[in-house]
């Protein structure tokens, strides 16, 4: 037993989602990401007196869809606020946001935790706001460079209850909410190009206590290994501090990714005071029943349900399944298949084996992967009913099916004289012929060592140029052999 076995960690997470709209939040300005520095930039995004936001109708059926997926209550009348504070990368001066209405509030994402069971984080709210613009440190020896291209760019903030217990949870809590994001199409999910972000609020307390330690909020992980390094790197930080006697401040910090650290940026004490009141340039929004049945019934199938189902249903395993529906497109192009074949786990294994290898060698994405789910349950097919066999199926017949794929796996079959010898007149002939080969061999078979089957069996296959159906090969030999 170490000290850190005395404590427990808090630990809630604010997780930002840049929405793919393509305009922006409150003005028509392009919400591209990678455009020229401040080329996206009007008098609304700048706030210039005399303008007028107006609510982008994308932003609300975001918000709705990634709410219901996460199943949560939506707000009927939302209610926009200014959140008031000075930067060099907020030209208005305020971001207008949502303070006491939150487009979304309760619901939960369903994580592993750390001995592979399902755990449910419950979510406090998922509110609306726009981006600042982006202040840029690093390429200007002298000054600060600002590109206001971001401000005004459409965020969804989701914020978690402190119930997550450990930086594995909270790598399983944004895996999920990436996961989803992506198969919503509300967010690429980027981390690394910032268009996902990830605060997280970590405290410590004596194992069993009822009340909270005082909580740190990190900041700037641009990756979720590093969410978790930062995570892990801070709950020893406090035990250690606590240990020595000090108390854990309440600030702001920033995760140095080389040095795996955290390090104070600001403290509590002087956080800024908002000053939130409600945007009068902007009239609420209500959001009807009707309206959010519309958007229900435009969900595509979720990853989780998919994931159950393909467990349940096809009887697949968690690594299959989990592998199935990480990628929306590949959940999807699976959906297909096997709405076309019965045999899930075949389907299950080209999907796992040969399908991903070609898509990871050749860098492509499942859009690009030129064989139609009508063409590879064909394929299964044709291993089914004994054309071919498995072996001739992937090492074969696939990588000829990339190449012309206009034709049938049978086509491809007859054309390369691959059909499988499953007559047994044939089959036996070969049978007869391999033994006949080996004499001593057979002998020492009958003798006992029954293990140079195989090799009998392999002259079979080479004989035959692979197309011998092995198992009625097989049952041709042991007859043979018992004579
Ligand atoms: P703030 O504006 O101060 O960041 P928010 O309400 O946006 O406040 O977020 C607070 C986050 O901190 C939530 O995710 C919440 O679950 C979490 N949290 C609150 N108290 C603690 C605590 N003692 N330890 C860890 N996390 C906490
Ligand atoms: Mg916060």
């Amino acid at each position: 037993m170490t000290i850190y076995d005395k404590y427990e960690a808090v630990i809630g997470l604010e997780v930002h989602i840049q929405l793919l709209t393509h305009s922006k939040a409150y003005s028509s300005d392009s919400a591209e990401y990678g455009a020229l520095p401040n080329t996206h930039v009007s008098p609304v995004t700048l706030g210039h007196p005399g303008t007028l936001p107006k609510a982008n109708k994308r932003v609300i059926e975001f918000a709705v869809r990634l709410g219901l997926a996460l199943n949560c209550d939506i707000t009927k009348e939302n209610i926009y606020a200014r959140k008031n504070y000075f930067y060099a990368d907020l030209p208005k001066g305020y971001q207008i946001t949502q303070d006491k209405t939150p487009i979304c509030t309760g619901g939960q994402v369903t994580i592993k935790d750390k001995n592979g069971s399902e755990k449910r984080v419950n979510i406090t709210r998922i509110h609306m706001e726009e981006d600042a613009g982006k202040s840029i440190h690093d390429q200007d020896p002298f000054d600060s460079l600002i590109d206001l291209n971001r401000a005004g760019v459409p965020l969804l903030e989701v914020v978690s209850e402190p119930e997550i217990k450990n930086a594995e949870e909270a790598y399983s809590y944004v895996t999920e909410i990436r996961k989803l994001v992506r198969h919503l199409d509300i967010c690429d999910g980027n981390m690394e190009e910032g268009s996902m972000r990830c605060d997280a609020n970590v405290s410590v307390m004596l194992k069993g206590s009822a009340t909270f330690g005082r909580r740190v909020e990190v900041k700037n992980m641009n990756s979720i290994r590093n969410v978790k390094l930062a995570i892990d790197h801070e709950i020893i930080r406090q035990i250690d501090l606590i240990e020595a006697g000090g108390i854990v401040d309440q600030d702001t910090r920033s995760f140095d990714a080389v040095k795996g650290i955290t390090f104070s940026l600001r403290s509590k004490e002087m956080a800024n005071d908002y000053r939130y009141f409600p945007e009068p340039d902007l009239q609420p929004v209500i959001v009807t029943q009707d309206y959010i049945e519309k958007v229900r019934v435009s969900l595509p199938p979720l990853p989780d349900e998919l994931f159950r189902k393909y467990k349940k249903e096809l009887s697949l395993s968690d690594y299959d399944a989990a592998f199935l529906t990480e990628t929306k497109s590949i959940a999807l192009y699976f959906e297909d298949l096997v709405s076309k074949t019965k045999n899930y786990k075949a389907a299950a294994n080209w999907m796992m084996g040969a399908v991903k290898n070609h898509l990871n060698e050749n860098a492509i994405a499942i859009g690009q992967f030129p064989i139609s789910t009508h063409t590879m349950a064909a394929l299964i097919e044709l291993v089914d009913n004994g054309t071919v066999s498995s072996t001739v199926a992937t090492q074969t017949i696939f990588p000829a099916l990339l190449a012309s794929t206009d034709k049938t796996p049978l086509q491809i079959a007859e054309e390369m004289n691959l059909i499988q010898e499953s007559g047994t007149d044939a089959l036996q002939e070969l049978v007869c012929q391999a033994l006949a080969k080996f004499p001593e061999k057979v002998a020492e078979y009958k003798s006992g060592k029954t293990g140079l089957i195989g090799l009998f069996m392999g002259e079979v296959m080479k004989l035959s140029k692979g197309k011998a159906d092995p198992k009625i090969a097989n049952e041709l030999m042991k007859k043979e052999l018992e004579k």
